[in-house]
């Protein structure tokens, strides 16, 4: 039988075993280091079928469950190579050693970068967000800051701006290289730290002023895990590898979805993508 890789154990590649294990076209194998960006959210209200909402931890759980349940051999590791091999299959350099596989799916997700600001990390889920689109909702009405300074930052304030009462972009002392959104502030202050009771109320800058704030948005650099892709030649779209509409990349046998290939950056849409590669993959076996 085939030997499948996917990479990565969220959304997008656990969507992708369930359906590829249940074709009975490959053996398949889920690599994860465990990582996935619904660990952070605290509760996800816009995913079909969930009557009342429910924290990413536990979607997230309840998929691994689904995988094992069907037979899929869930691995704990990283990724830390790929190559082709002069028969076209792929070798993974793994933390548990190497594979070589027929066909590989990478599920990745984005990276999300979080700078080393005091109190940030603590208040993750309580006003500490890494995603506009998914949290705005909470903040209507209220005062946001978003801490970056490129495009991806003025992205997510964009979207904020809809919603919250008054949106600010924080470069923590860098030059802000975005454009800036009508009707956002600016501050290239540095920041010392985050500070709030049970949750954000504040930014305190390294010059003991203080902006009150109820949210903090992060968005620093711009989310992409390209790096396995770049590692065997697939062609990247900016941050993100760029993938067909069967959720192929420019190398024959190596697919990708979810927030790796960009777009909308949801479970729903990984979910989909995690089918589409899985048909594509069993497709791809076929021939
Ligand atoms: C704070 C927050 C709130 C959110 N709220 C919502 C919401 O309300 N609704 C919604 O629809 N979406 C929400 N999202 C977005 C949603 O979590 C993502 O869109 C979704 O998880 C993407 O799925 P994915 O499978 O592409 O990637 P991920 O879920 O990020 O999974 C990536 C997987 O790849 C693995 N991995 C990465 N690199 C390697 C490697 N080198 N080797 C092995 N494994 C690797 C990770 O361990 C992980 O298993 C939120 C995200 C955040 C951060």
């Amino acid at each position: 039988m085939k030997q499948a890789l996917i990479i990565g154990a969220g959304p997008a590649g656990i969507s992708a075993a369930l359906y590829l294990t249940r074709s009975r076209e490959a053996d398949v194998t889920v690599i994860s280091s465990g990582s996935s960006a619904l660990l952070k959210a605290e509760k996800i209200e816009n995913y079909y079928g969930f009557a009342e909402p429910i924290s990413g931890a536990e979607l997230y759980e309840n998929g691994l469950r689904a995988a094992a349940r069907l037979g899929v051999r869930m691995l704990e590791g990283e990724v830390l190579g790929l190559q082709i091999l002069p028969d076209m299959r792929f070798q993974a350099d793994t933390t548990l050693g190497l594979q070589v596989y027929d066909a590989v799916m990478i599920a990745t997700g984005s990276t999300r970068k979080a700078p080393k600001i005091e109190g940030l990390k603590s208040f993750e889920g309580k006003g500490v967000s890494y995603c506009a689109v998914c949290d705005a909702f909470f903040y209507r009405g209220k005062p946001v800051v978003v801490i970056g300074s490129g495009e991806y930052a003025a992205h997510e304030a964009a979207v904020l701006k809809a919603t919250a009462s008054s949106v600010t972009i924080l470069t923590d002392g860098l030059p802000f290289t975005g454009s800036l959104p009508e009707g956002v502030s600016l501050s290239d202050t540095k920041i010392r730290c985050i500070e709030g009771e049970r949750s954000v109320e504040a930014v305190v800058f390294e010059d003991g002023s203080r902006l009150e704030t109820a949210g903090v948005f992060v968005a620093i650099g711009t989310a992409g895990s390209t790096d396995l892709a770049k590692k065997v030649g697939a062609v990247l779209d900016g941050n993100y590898i760029m993938v067909d509409r069967t959720m192929a990349t420019s190398i024959p046998g190596l697919f990708a979805g979810g927030d790796c290939v960009g777009g909308l950056l949801q479970v729903a849409k990984a979910v989909s993508d995690g089918a589409v590669a899985a048909l594509s993959i069993t497709q791809f076996f076929r021939k």
